[in-house]
């Protein structure tokens, strides 16, 4: 029996009985219905809160409702991901041995890793190489909580990724793989901080692929959201929150001309999409600068459709392919009537690139790639769909990816809650962000948050190691190995004299701690070529418009909204002809 239950009944028995002195006692609003956002309503209502979740579109799930085929980790790399498929009892297919690790597109020919070591060699021996640099770097770090320990390490931050792959000068086709896979994971190697690259390998070192590709959930992700939603007693979809107003006793969420109030609210949303919310009293400069400024990777997903498999192995079913130009990383996914459909994913300043093109145009890109390569691809493309998670204003991006100098600025800044406000969402977890398993954690932490805070408890700044004092940080690290060996290749694991950080000249700004120096922003994509005539793309008209892939929402469960319901988003369209136009070649790496 619930405390809360007990409550009731010594309140009814002392004649005393009333709901609103019950529901005053502990409500929470939850705003944005990601994994974040339902996480913490989940969670707080299981612990006797009176939850509103309150989310601007139609459907739930966010951004995970949309990527439906990523396949999750195991246990040991995704723990607490496992542990609500397992509450929720949700089936998962594990994953066959040949898609859980990438293979590599080059020039058109297909390899996997070990083809590729005996076929490519020079190119195998430079992405070990790579891979053994990044590792004695993120080596260097001791705890990912707190990346920037010391001043050298602190230094990592003002430089971009770009910067650090040009010393280590790889030959060509390894540097475009790499900057393939960096790109679709995080964003353009040039837009990165080096010391956010090194932080994340660090969280992910010693993990293997295949424990990161272990299973799928049967239906894709939306089902997990899906899961969510059927527990949850109050959900108002369509109502996007425009202003969130503390005082000492309670905040007031308006949607539109409705205003919801609460003790205490999780915010789980992105952080461009936070920026349209009025926040009273206004957040300070720092959040407001971490709001504007904070850099999200950039992926759009194209999926072409076909009759059959044309490419040479049949195959309906792949892992991450990189390919080393024109078509980012891409995998085969079967189709339901027995075709296959090849899933494109364009990421960092290629699918920024794309933001000029329309929807087919898109389409007509990837399809000449693909033709170029496979010559049946055109006589047996059926159409395609395209979400385009990049330029969609509710997100700003598709997930996190800190640039130069932004971890000195904006460091867990977002874990700490102001007043009754706490905050969740991918962005706002420092070991897994731009994941499904960092989305899960932040709306657990925010919601124990909202717990500490009814309890009365204050949250102090996160403690971070100030860079200048970490000489034991710096101890620890030189005894993996020289700094400096390790960031550009070399290390021998032999313990190193431990020294102050040495004036090495491709380290750029200096290594103090504040103020952060601001990074020269990353140059803008390279400027679309000029196009080259190619042939129309011929296709068999595609058969039915796309919707975005959306959580069924549960009648029962999901509240209309009383007060002006905005009109549900139009599904994107899909061309419903072939492509009409004279496609033409764009740069796309
Ligand atoms: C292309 C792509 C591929 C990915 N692949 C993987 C993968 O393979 N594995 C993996 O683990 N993760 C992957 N991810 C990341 C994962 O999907 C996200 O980290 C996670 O879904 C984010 O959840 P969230 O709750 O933080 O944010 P979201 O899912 O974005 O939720 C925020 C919600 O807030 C709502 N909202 C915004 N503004 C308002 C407002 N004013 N009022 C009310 N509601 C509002 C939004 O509509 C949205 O529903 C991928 C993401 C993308 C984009």
């Amino acid at each position: 029996m619930s405390a809360g239950w007990l409550r009731a009944c010594a309140l009814v028995m002392l004649g005393l009985f009333s709901v609103s002195a019950l529901a005053k006692d502990k409500t929470a609003i939850v705003i944005g219905g990601g994994l974040s956002g339902l996480t913490a309503a989940y969670e707080l209502q299981n612990k006797g809160w009176q939850v509103t979740l309150l989310e601007a579109k139609s459907s739930m799930g966010g951004r995970s409702g949309m990527a439906t085929s990523e396949w999750i980790g195991n246990d040991k790399t995704q723990p607490v991901l496992n542990k609500y498929v397992s509450t929720f009892k949700l089936s998962t297919t594990p994953a066959p041995e040949f898609v859980r690790t990438p293979s590599y597109l080059i020039d058109g020919e297909y390899f996997t890793a070990a083809d590729l070591a005996t076929k490519q060699p020079a190119t195998a021996e430079a992405l070990k190489r790579y891979e053994k640099t990044l590792d004695d770097l993120a080596r260097s770090i001791e705890d990912p909580q707190n990346p920037a320990a010391n001043s050298t390490l602190f230094a990592l931050d003002q430089i971009n990724v770009s910067n650090w792959l040009d010393r280590l000068n790889l030959p060509a086709t390894a540097r475009q793989l790499v900057n393939q896979q960096i790109r679709t994971r995080y964003d353009e190697p040039s837009r990165l901080s080096l010391l956010y690259f090194a932080q994340q390998s660090r969280v992910y070192r010693g993990v293997a692929d295949r424990d990161l590709r272990a299973s799928r959930l049967l239906g894709g992700s939306p089902v997990l959201a899906q899961a969510f939603v059927k527990q949850l007693k109050t959900i108002k979809t369509s109502s996007p929150v425009s202003a969130i107003t503390q005082d000492k006793d309670g905040v007031t969420v308006k949607v539109g001309s409705v205003g919801y109030q609460a003790d205490y609210v999780v915010v789980a949303v992105p952080l461009r999409a936070l920026n349209k919310i009025q926040m009273t009293p206004s957040l300070d400069a720092q959040h407001m600068g971490a709001i504007k400024g904070t850099n999200y990777g950039w992926r759009d997903q194209i999926m072409l459709k076909f009759k059959t498999p044309v490419w040479e192995s049949k195959a309906r079913m792949t892992g991450e392919i990189y390919s080393n130009t024109g078509l980012g990383m891409l995998w085969v996914e079967p189709a339901l009537k027995g075709g296959a459909n090849v899933v494109i994913n364009l990421s960092g300043d290629n699918a920024r690139v794309m933001q000029a093109f329309g929807d087919k145009q898109i389409a007509d890109q990837v399809l000449i790639r693909l033709h170029a390569f496979y010559p049946q691809a055109r006589g047996s493309f059926t159409g395609y769909e395209i979400r385009r998670y990049s330029n969609d204003p509710s997100m700003g991006g598709a997930y996190l990816a800190f640039g130069p100098g932004q971890i000195s600025k904006y460091w867990r800044l977002w874990e700490r809650p102001i007043q009754r406000v706490a905050f969740a969402g991918e962005h706002t977890d420092t070991l897994y962000p731009g994941t499904l398993e960092g989305a899960l954690r932040t709306g657990q932490r925010a919601a124990s948050q909202v717990e500490d805070l009814a309890a009365g408890k204050s949250f102090e700044p996160a403690k971070v190691v100030p860079a200048a004092t970490a000489v034991a940080a710096g101890a620890v690290a030189a005894k993996k190995g020289n700094f400096f060996t390790n960031l550009f290749g070399g290390s021998d694991d032999k313990p190193a004299p431990v020294k102050a950080p040495e004036p090495v000249a491709p380290v750029a700004p200096a290594p103090t701690p504040a103020p952060a120096p601001t990074p020269a922003p990353a140059p803008a994509p390279t400027p679309v070529e000029a196009p080259k005539p190619v042939t129309p793309v011929k296709a068999e008209p595609a058969k039915k418009a796309p919707a975005k892939a959306a959580v069924k929402k549960p009648a029962a469960k999901v509240e209309a909204k009383k007060a002006p319901v905005k009109k549900a988003e139009p599904a994107k369209k899909v061309a419903a002809k072939p492509a009409a136009t004279p496609a033409t070649d764009t740069k796309v790496q």
